[in-house]
């Protein structure tokens, strides 16, 4: 491990325009009706760093009203498309200028640290560009039909968008719904994560600057118990964009039926595994990926992968190669941009992410390294990269979403194993096979649920990373995010049939 980061002062600033907490509804911030506050503490620190409304029933109204008013008189879904294309890409350039200022309001509030390149703030900016682009791309469809009849399907926007987001990558996160919903055309209600409420305000300040109608981009921060709740069950909204946990997922398909049937999407939890072949596959290759990805975000990140099947022949030799690569980390504040591993998002996750650690030893698990807190005079809540071996396939730490640095390792004989093991959770997110061999390559891409990736970790960034699309399998969530695709999940296909006999 190198130095630790702390000590230094952090050198990012924010925005001063970033710092209000308050609904946005109607183009400006409101008082929430609540009087109740939540706070925010630094994970850096422990040190108490904000009050954010908790959010109420008449303010989710407000802004559900807002958004309803926008969709129904036409102020956005009508505009010109030339109109909207300009309006985004002014929007993506504001958030590209802001970026530093973002990336740090996420930093300070949930710990990704300002150095870390994957899913910041820039990339969210590209992603608006990727979806102004796409806004006249996708078009309806004719069908073959007599002589007398003309049938064809028209891609209509869904309405009003509630889209309900974590706060692992705040930023990306919100313009990973926000983006493609206003290409297609809805009007939306944004609720950000409480532990991270001011990067998605800002953003919806910036879209407006960048010349969005009022009332097309509304955001109502608070606690998903108060303003997630009550989107959920709004009669006036058409559809749930939600990022989180299955657990939550599933309480949007409850929703969803016991209000007004709103369309679903659901991108949640994983358990993705590894599965490294004794085959000739470079092993360097392999367990540079396999640390990299478990270090990013201090290992909370939905698709990382945190069980390592490896193949019995090379498990100690790969053991020993990843565990080396775990140990070259700069912990420290998030701001700070030296730090490369920052803290667990809150003290209860850290608590969590513990008590996995500390009882894994009761079903067998060995521990080869980390298994502690760090950095514990900070007041952080920092836990070191942990790699358990001889786990059981069927132990809560090679089951359950830890959201945390923690590697289990199992060992497997042959593909049929191997398979088996990778589909053996409830998840079906994404999985990572290393194999030297074309043949096993395609018989795990198709013996696996999840997305799968040969020889490599993430497609993300510009190009195809914007372009691609994915659907979750199993308990990992429902419906299509990215790309064309998943703006296609922002649309309802309306037919339209014809008789001029
Ligand atoms: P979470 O489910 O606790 O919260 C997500 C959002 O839902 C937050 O805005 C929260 O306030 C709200 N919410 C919480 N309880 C609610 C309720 N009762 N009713 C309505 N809304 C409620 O998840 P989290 O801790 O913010 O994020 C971590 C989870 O997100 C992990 O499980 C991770 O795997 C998942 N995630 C998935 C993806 C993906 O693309 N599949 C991406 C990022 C994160």
């Amino acid at each position: 491990m190198q130095t630790a980061s702390n000590g230094s002062a952090p050198t990012a600033s924010i925005s001063e325009a970033a710092l209000e907490v308050r609904p946005l509804i109607e183009g400006d911030l409101r008082d929430s009706t609540s009087e109740d506050l939540f706070e925010v503490v630094s994970p850096s620190t422990g040190e108490y760093l904000l009050s954010i409304p908790t959010g109420s029933q008449q303010d989710v109204d407000r802004a559900v009203a807002s958004a309803r008013t926008a969709f129904d008189d036409g102020r956005w879904c009508d505009a010109p498309p030339s109109f909207k294309k300009k309006t985004l890409h002014r929007f993506a350039d504001l958030i590209a200028a802001e970026a530093p200022s973002l990336d740090a309001l996420d930093a300070e509030e949930m710990g990704k640290p300002i150095s870390l390149g994957f899913c910041n703030a820039a990339a969210a900016a590209s992603l608006v560009h990727f979806y102004a682009e796409a806004i006249d791309k996708l078009s309806g469809d004719l069908f073959t039909s007599d002589l007398t009849n003309f049938v064809t399907q028209r891609r209509v926007p869904h309405g009003v968008v509630a889209a309900i987001v974590p706060w692992n990558f705040p930023s990306f996160n919100t313009v990973l719904k926000v983006a493609p919903a206003l290409a297609a055309g809805n009007c939306v209600v944004l609720k950000p994560s409480e532990l991270s409420s001011r990067s998605g305000l800002r953003i919806a300040q910036l879209a407006l600057e960048a010349g969005l109608p009022q009332g097309v981009f509304n955001v109502v921060p608070g606690l998903g118990e108060t303003v997630g709740q009550a989107l959920g069950l709004h009669h006036d909204v058409d559809m749930l964009a939600f990022t989180g946990s299955s657990m939550v997922g599933k309480l949007m398909l409850q929703y969803a039926g016991q209000s007004n049937m709103k369309v679903v999407t659901a991108e949640c939890g994983g358990k993705s595994p590894h599965i490294v072949f004794a085959d000739g596959v470079d092993l360097d290759a392999a367990a540079d990926g396999i640390a990299q990805l478990l270090l990013l975000n201090q290992g909370q990140v939905c698709s990382i992968g945190t069980r390592l099947l490896v193949q019995h022949d090379i498990e100690a030799t790969l053991i020993e190669k990843v565990s080396s690569r775990l140990h070259n980390i700069v912990p420290g504040d998030a701001l700070d941009p030296k730090t490369t591993f920052g803290p667990l998002v809150t003290a209860k996750q850290c608590a969590k992410v513990m008590q996995y650690i500390d009882t894994a030893p009761e079903q067998g698990a060995e521990l080869v390294m980390g298994g502690g807190r760090l950095l514990t005079e900070t007041g952080g809540y920092f836990v070191a990269p942990t790699v358990f071996r001889n786990v059981s396939p069927t132990a809560g730490i090679a089951q359950e979403e830890i959201f945390g640095p923690v590697l289990s390792v199992t060992s497997f004989k042959d593909t049929e194993e191997a398979i088996q093991l990778a589909n053996s959770t409830q998840y079906g997110l994404a999985s990572y096979v290393w194999t030297a061999s074309l043949a096993t390559s395609m018989k795990m891409a198709k013996g696996i649920r999840s997305s799968v990736f040969i020889n490599a970790c993430a497609m993300a960034g510009e190009g195809a990373g914007h372009a691609l699309s994915s659907e979750p399998a199993g308990q990992s969530g429902l419906g299509t995010e990215g790309g064309l695709a998943g703006m296609e999940s922002y649309m309802r296909r309306q037919l339209v049939g014809i008789n001029h006999g």
